[in-house]
């Protein structure tokens, strides 16, 4: 994904240039790796790949910083569950839907082009879309088969 982190690299220095920030290497550091990721990630990924490739910084940076690419639209916080709290980037996040199992919290994307589609022709008064992303609850077949064989268990008794 070079080519993406050398548009977004393009971008963040506008928005640092805008807001007066510090044009500082951790930053364009983190985005870099963040580049690197297929798809989610956690602050503990991220911070475990930083670490990885010798960049050492703080927790305090890192989350400074994604607020940062958050504010900066290039990258999405997703609340995917109470405890799950993941990162993507934005160009990414559009070109999917999020299935997520409410039981053990794994994260599946799924693409639907007729959805995605259906969104984009909405008409909606008074308001303009510009972003949106999907999450659908669920359970994934290993927690369902899971729970099917300790149904199971139990009826025998
Ligand atoms: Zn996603
Ligand atoms: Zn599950």
């Amino acid at each position: 994904m070079e080519n993406i982190y050398t548009d977004l690299k393009i971008l963040l220095t506008d928005y640092l240039t805008t807001q007066k920030l510090r044009k500082t290497d951790e930053r364009y550091a983190i985005l870099e790796q963040i580049c690197l990721f297929p798809s989610h990630f956690d602050i503990c990924m991220l911070y475990d790949r930083l670490k990885e490739t010798n960049f050492r910084v703080s927790k305090a940076t890192l989350y400074n910083t994604l607020d940062i690419l958050i504010a900066a639209d290039l990258i999405v916080k997703h609340q995917f569950t109470a405890k799950s709290i993941q990162y993507e980037l934005k160009a990414m996040a559009e070109t999917h839907s999020h299935l997520i199992c409410s039981m053990c919290g794994a994260v599946r994307e799924i693409r639907d082009s007729s959805l995605k589609r259906d969104i984009k022709n909405m008409k909606i008064s008074r308001f303009t879309p510009m972003f949106h992303t999907l999450y659908i609850y669920g359970m994934c077949s290993k927690c369902k088969y899971k729970l099917q064989k300790n149904n199971k268990g139990n009826t025998k008794q």
